[in-house]
């Protein structure tokens, strides 16, 4: 055997890999004397669902890498597309009026597949730049309108919307903000559309348009010529895939109408399929004015985000005079364009978001949906190709687990025993695997999914597995 990988990587064995990790590699939201106990997973290879550790256990990947391999590994028109690309042009910026065939294509196409009016896009490396790009993109429209008052942004806790200084102070994530301090001071938050861990016993129709209601105050409080722009994942993936009640969207559309409050939908996740449609807006009838994306855009086998601009800023944007003073080096790199394009044909042409529709999405939420029977189970809920499971104590009153117990963390443990990537969010386990998953691949999931619950149950004294 080479002591090389192909790409020129040394071979080593787990061990090895482990230590040489501890030693140099911070790794993101890590515990890493946790980590360094633990030893690090060393995945090695993958292809089509499934990734390889360096134990040659073979895991059938539930949440897509990081919810981005939509078109799942191994593809090699995508590898293709980014070879011939780097041997072309590898590199070069879009600052000085300048652009290559890529960028320009990827933007003509990305206004094909995206609701009508979305026919602009401003590029950036990831969901978080994305998301930065926003607040400064929705402030120069304000600015450009003649209300540069509107400076208020207002976001949701429990919200992911990234992990730069702006994007995590947009995000609601509670561990993000305790232990970064206040870090920009014009967002404000309002609580999420959460049925099932705050609305108990609540119609959830009632619930969503209580909870769309809270927009309508804080905007009221902020004074409405104050407010810039309501964001929002349409369904929010990090902190636990939560799917609103029906009735949210249209009251939260109604309210931004109504104070005349941009609407920017976070696609990062939804986008690219995950719903069922190119955009989680249009799955969910949102009509948003700006939609950031990254993830699924190229599958995740080369970083790129973005900006996708409606009409209304559009035509400001595309007509301003004087500089939107706001880039990256690499907004629009060619390879990455290149791979986003032949993800997107790939998409299109296997129609592959068809069959998360009418194919593969509803089988996926029925088999899911017998999770609920479970005896740890209180709720198995999904949209499309992503779920959560909400594990409790007591299915009748729905009580949760001591936290100490980490029974989040233990089923993802038994998951990975299982050969099963599950992610656990406090308690709720989630899933978000490659769009191109078969039916039986899905009976996979779900089989290993129950085992490992039975697992988790038995760790915990829990009998009465069905
Ligand atoms: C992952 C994610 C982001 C951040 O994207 P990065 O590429 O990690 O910066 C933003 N918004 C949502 C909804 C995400 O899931």
């Amino acid at each position: 055997m080479s002591t090389e990988s192909g790409a020129g990587v040394p071979r080593h064995g787990t061990g090895e890999w482990q230590a040489l990790d501890h030693r140099h590699y911070l790794h993101p939201f890590t515990d890493h004397h946790d980590l360094g106990q633990r030893g690090v997973r060393v995945i090695e290879c993958a292809d089509g669902v499934y990734i390889y550790d360096s134990e040659g256990h073979r895991i059938l990947d539930g949440m897509s890498g990081l919810w981005c391999v939509n078109l799942g590994y191994g593809r090699q028109d995508l590898v293709d597309a980014a070879a011939a690309q780097m041997r072309e042009l590898p590199y070069y910026n879009s600052f000085f009026q300048t652009a290559h065939p890529p960028a320009i294509e990827l933007s003509r196409v990305l206004g094909e597949v995206a609701p009508e009016g979305f026919d602009k896009v401003f590029y950036t490396g990831s969901g978080s730049e994305a998301n930065d790009t926003v607040i400064k993109m929705v402030r120069r429209y304000w600015d450009l309108v003649e209300q540069p008052q509107r400076r208020v942004f207002i976001s949701r806790r429990n919200a992911y919307h990234g992990s730069t200084v702006a994007a995590a102070t947009l995000g609601g994530m509670a561990p993000m903000h305790d232990q970064l301090g206040p870090m920009v001071n014009f967002i404000e938050h309002i609580d999420q559309p959460y049925h099932f861990g705050l609305g108990a016993g609540m119609d959830p129709d009632e619930f969503g348009l209580r909870q769309a209601r809270l927009l309508a105050e804080k905007i009221e409080e902020t004074g409405p010529e104050n407010v810039a722009a309501f964001i929002a994942e349409p369904v929010q993936g990090a902190g636990g895939v939560i799917i609103p009640p029906d009735s949210y969207w249209p009251e939260i559309q109604r309210i931004c109408r109504e104070f005349d409050v941009l609407l920017v939908a976070d696609e990062v996740i939804c986008g690219f399929g995950r719903l069922g449609e190119w955009f989680g807006s249009q799955r969910l009838g949102i009509e948003p004015d700006l939609m950031p994306f990254a993830k699924g855009v190229t599958s995740g086998y080369l970083p790129l985000g973005g900006v996708l601009v409606g009409q209304r800023v559009g035509a400001v944007l595309g007509q301003q005079g004087g500089e939107f003073a706001h880039g990256f080096t690499y907004s629009g790199h060619p390879a990455a364009c290149a791979v986003a394009l032949a993800n997107i044909r790939a998409l299109r042409d296997e129609g592959v978001i068809e069959r998360v529709r009418d194919d593969v999405g509803p089988w996926f939420s029925e088999r899911f949906a017998t999770l609920a029977d479970h005896p740890l189970v209180g709720q198995a809920r999904s949209i499309g190709l992503v779920g959560a499971i909400e594990l409790v104590r007591d299915k009748d009153s729905l009580a949760r687990f001591d936290k100490d117990l980490g029974v989040g963390g233990r089923c993802r443990d038994a998951c990975f025993a299982q050969g099963l990537v599950m992610r656990a969010v406090g308690d709720s386990m989630i899933v978000a695997p490659p769009l191109v998953m078969t039916r039986e691949q899905v009976g996979e999931l779900v089989d290993k999914a129950w085992r490992s619950l039975d697992i988790t149950a038995s760790s915990l004294g829990v009998t009465g597995g069905a």
